[in-house]
């Protein structure tokens, strides 16, 4: 009997004619002779609506008991989710991250995921019951509710998979599988009928929020076969799979993008050993992640020095900088919130020179000025200004022919 991990997001779940839509769709997958583990996240618009409660109270709200609070969001739709099975004679459980001992390390808000004691959960799907866990969420060795991080509930299925040696993890989702780029943004988008875990892992990194960046790492680290489906509609979804010798590769096989970035520079910083490292440790002492990094080739003994973080993070680091940066004696800190970064994606690129120019050339040829450039062997990032995001997307998809099947495989 298969073991099969499915997986439900928030506007899957969003209400409750969804979560009876959802219970069918379980209930079908259990009477074809499966076992069947469901994971759900909170009903859409109901994580932010909580974060938005907490801020609401709090300035500075304390991490652990963010975690408590938004830890109810996806209590709610197990519950519901379970009483919706049970009502059409499929015989199902909830529980809560912390009641199947989802172990966590104690990092509040991104907590990774350590163990999992799969003995109840296995009980029951023994005993013919469909289980359903709660997304996103943990406990720590303390006892303490955590929670995975936005998206988490993804990284929650791949992990009871991994753990309980899932024959597939489904994640079902509001889009019937992974396409081109985000279809939101290119509707000539194309669903991929595969993609590697090692492209799917670097476009998650670059932006694609399809699926978050842990549930990859974790479904390519230990095997879990993985598809991104749709709830909505019947279909084979995309597979994320190991690359195959067999399977001509296309140059690339997407596009990805964050609107979530902002970007610093300081100019005129003394050319000398150490100047990188203390502005950047000035940075991460305050727990600001950098992303990208430019340092220009000195000129009079002085150099130019731009990074990009996260919008969020944008104000804070900017002050940081301007003290780091008048301690230094540079000349001028500068910071833009309004950019946006496009990056290219395919593991043919290893094999295939050019791809770089071809599509600077065409950002170029639409007017569309390239700020900051950074590449790795299967991907290349271009920051620019956030009014070009749709424009560089779809230029890109279309040079790069993404909306025609030959050059899919
Ligand atoms: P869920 O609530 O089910 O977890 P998410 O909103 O987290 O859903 O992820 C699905 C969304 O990801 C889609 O609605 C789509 O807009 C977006 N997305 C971004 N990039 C891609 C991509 N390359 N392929 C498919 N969807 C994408
Ligand atoms: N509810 C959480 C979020 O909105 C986790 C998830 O949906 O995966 O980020
Ligand atoms: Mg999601």
């Amino acid at each position: 009997m298969a073991l099969i991990v499915q997986k439900y997001g928030g506007t899957s779940v969003g209400s409750p004619e969804r979560i009876q839509n959802v219970a069918w769709r379980v209930k079908r997958c259990r009477d074809e002779g499966n076992r069947v583990i469901v994971v759900v996240s909170a009903m859409s618009g109901e994580t932010d609506r909580l974060l938005g409660l907490a801020s609401a109270v709090a300035s500075n709200a304390v991490p652990r008991e963010v975690d408590v609070l938004l830890s109810t969001g996806e209590q709610v739709t197990i519950a519901l989710l379970a009483m919706a099975l049970n009502d059409i004679d499929c015989p199902a459980v909830s529980y809560t991250g912390s009641q199947v001992h989802i172990r966590t390390d104690s990092a509040h808000n991104k907590a990774r995921i350590q163990e999992i004691d799969g003995d109840r959960v296995l009980g029951d799907l023994e005993e013919g019951r469909v289980v359903v866990v709660a997304g996103f969420q943990g406990v720590d060795e303390f006892g303490n509710i955590t929670t995975l991080g936005r998206g988490g509930s993804d990284t929650t299925a791949v992990a009871l998979a991994a753990a309980l040696k899932g024959d597939e993890c489904q994640i079902y989702t509001d889009v019937d599988g992974v396409y081109t780029t985000d279809p939101r943004v290119e509707p000539k988008a194309r669903r991929l009928d595969r993609i590697t875990f090692e492209e799917m892992l670097e476009m998650a990194s670059l932006g694609s929020k399809v699926l978050q960046i842990r549930s990859v790492e974790f479904a390519g680290k230990f095997n879990v076969p993985l598809r991104v489906l749709s709830s909505f509609e019947d279909g084979p979804g995309t597979l994320i799979t190991y690359e195959d010798a067999q399977m001509e590769q296309a140059l690339i096989s997407g596009i990805a993008f964050n609107r979530n970035e902002a970007k610093l520079t300081v100019t005129g910083v003394p050319d000398q050993p150490g100047v990188a490292a203390r502005i950047l440790t000035a940075i991460s002492d305050a727990n600001i992640e950098v992303d990208m990094i430019v340092q220009n080739v000195a000129q009079d003994a002085t150099t130019d020095f731009t990074f990009t973080v996260n919008r969020g993070d944008f104000k804070k680091a900017l002050a940081i900088l301007e003290s780091t940066a008048s301690a230094l004696g540079a000349r001028q800190v500068k910071g833009d919130d309004k950019i946006v970064k496009v990056s290219l994606v395919g593991v043919g690129m290893r094999s295939h020179a050019g791809i770089a120019s071809d599509m600077f050339s065409a950002l170029a040829a639409e007017n569309i000025n390239i700020q900051m450039i950074g590449t790795s062997e299967i991907k290349i990032s271009v920051v620019v200004d956030e009014k070009y995001l749709e424009l560089a997307v779809r230029t890109l998809h279309s040079k790069f022919g993404l909306a025609d099947e030959v050059n899919a495989e």
